[in-house]
């Protein structure tokens, strides 16, 4: 219906990490109330932090999925860019417009943005109201006895749980009655695909972004793979060992309520895989109460740790080039795929921040840009456990070593040949330490030490004495 045919005025709902139709609370309210809807996703031009070149893929084909569902069901999304707060205002002027809902988010300069746009539409007289659906707790629903947030994980959860009630999810809207003359941007022109080349397309060939794919990839994951989740989690050759629904979570296609109640109507023990939900919950606790958590040392005390790190190097590791395997074939898959396994990640982190002494934040930002799933709670709350610098850390003296990790978690050695095909033809026992094989071995396997596979970039064992010692100094 146009602007001029409705009797009423619309409400907007103005999507976010929250691009589904099905248990989306903001919109559940808003098609409630009868008016006439305005669909609305802006692409902020003030966000504190722009999302990477990976999730800008996701994000694109996350959006045009939602868009398919939204004109499938007669409605239309409008697409805008600029600060949050003038698009809302051009709307509301050209709509009239009196209500507004949005899902919440935890990002420290979004909640100022919502907060300022909630203050300044109330005083105007127009409704406005935040709504949880990102998260089965809010941070503050959850306090330790003395009234603060919990910054241990175990006792967190213990708590948490027994908090939740988790309700049924919301219905997907029968049908969508939007305004539909709302000048809208096309999403092709937001050019948020790569081109030349065409790396996106490649990333995309392991998922189906959308909400069909995020509800495929969790029945399909409780059909089977969850039985053995607590103990393939940790194989990273296992492709189906773990649900690879992060990226599904981190744009909202699904939420965790509905993950959390179709695990729970599962007739086989999920609980293993709905504590990685709790991983989650817990990591947006953090954000919300350290609103710097992706550029600020949760703890203070690492502020005085001096970082000794070689840009080659950081390349090197980067591009998976630094002569250990495991570490190569963790960094190549994050490259090649948008994803990386969880137990690759905390020893390629381990690596970056322990063996190249690197500050986290290095890590940080390029696992945000590489990252399909790239997550402001989850991939700052974890960059800080690997260092030691933050809630519930690994302790700094944990140096993951790069060889045996891969001896103890890729045993046939699956993982390390599929992303380092060089060293494919290499026997188990020297794959992950190509420098001990003896030279006719190399030989018969074609590896050229320096030439078709690098020499180690680092000694492990001297690299371990200097983090250790780097650590006392800064404790000292
Ligand atoms: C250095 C590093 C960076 C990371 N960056 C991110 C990130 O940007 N986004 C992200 O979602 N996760 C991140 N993680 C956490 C974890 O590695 C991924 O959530 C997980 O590997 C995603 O794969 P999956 O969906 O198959 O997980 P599953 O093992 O199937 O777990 C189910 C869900 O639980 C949540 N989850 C699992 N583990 C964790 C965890 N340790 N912390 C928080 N939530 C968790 C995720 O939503 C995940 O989809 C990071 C971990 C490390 C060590």
């Amino acid at each position: 219906m146009s602007i001029k045919e409705s009797d009423q005025n619309p409400v907007i709902v103005w999507l976010r990490r929250d691009l589904r139709l099905t248990d989306n609370p903001a919109l559940h309210i808003a098609v409630e109330s009868g008016k006439p809807l305005i669909l609305l996703y802006v692409q902020e031009s003030n966000a504190g932090r722009a999302f990477g070149s990976a999730a800008n893929v996701w994000l694109h084909h996350s959006l045009t999925s939602l868009i398919a569902n939204i004109e499938a069901k007669g409605g239309q999304l409008i697409l805008r860019r600029g600060e949050a707060a003038s698009i809302l205002d051009e709307v509301i002027a050209q709509t009239g417009a009196d209500e507004v809902h949005w899902n919440r988010r935890y990002e420290g300069w979004a909640r100022d943005i919502d907060e300022v746009i909630k203050t300044d539409l109330k005083t105007r007289g127009i409704k406005a109201e935040s709504h949880k659906s990102n998260l089965l707790i809010e941070p503050w629903e959850v306090a330790t006895k003395t009234g603060g947030f919990y910054k241990v994980f175990t006792p967190f959860w213990r708590a948490a749980k027994n908090l939740f009630t988790v309700d049924a999810p919301l219905p997907t809207p029968q049908a969508l009655a939007c305004v539909d003359d709302v000048p809208s941007d096309d999403l092709k022109t937001w050019g948020f695909l790569p081109t030349t080349p065409d790396w996106g397309s490649k990333m995309l060939a392991y998922h189906t972004p959308g909400e069909a794919g995020a509800m495929e990839r969790l029945t399909d994951f409780l059909d089977g793979p969850v039985e053995s989740y607590a103990e393939q989690r940790d194989n990273p050759a296992n492709a189906t060992g773990t649900s690879k629904l992060a990226p599904h979570m981190a744009y909202g296609e699904i939420s965790p309520r509905q993950v959390w109640v179709t695990a729970k109507q599962s007739e086989v023990d999920t609980e293993a895989f709905l504590r990685q939900i709790g991983w989650r919950e817990f990591s947006y606790t953090l954000l919300f109460y350290n609103p710097e958590l992706a550029s600020q040392n949760y703890k203070p005390a690492f502020d005085k740790f001096v970082w000794d790190s070689d840009e080659d190097k950081v390349e090197a590791w980067r591009r998976g080039q630094t002569g250990y395997p495991f570490v190569d074939a963790g960094m190549r898959e994050l490259w090649q795929t948008g994803w990386q396994h969880n137990r690759v990640r905390m020893v390629c982190a381990s690596f970056l921040i322990k063996h190249l002494l690197t500050d986290w934040r290095v890590g940080e930002a390029w696992y945000w840009d590489t990252l399909l799933e790239a997550d402001p709670a989850s991939n700052a709350a974890s960059w800080q456990w690997v260092a030691g610098s933050g809630a519930d850390a690994a302790p700094y003296f944990r140096i993951f070593n790069p060889f045996s990790q891969g001896e103890k978690f890729d045993k046939a050695g699956d993982y390390v040949r599929k992303y380092v095909p060089e060293l494919k033809d290499l026997p188990n026992k020297y794959l992950n330490q190509p420098w001990t094989a003896p030279a006719h071995v190399l030989a018969q396997a074609g590896v050229k030490l320096g030439e078709t596979y690098p020499r180690p970039i680092v000694d492990h064992k001297q690299c371990r004495e200097r983090a250790l010692a780097a650590y006392k100094d800064s404790r000292a």
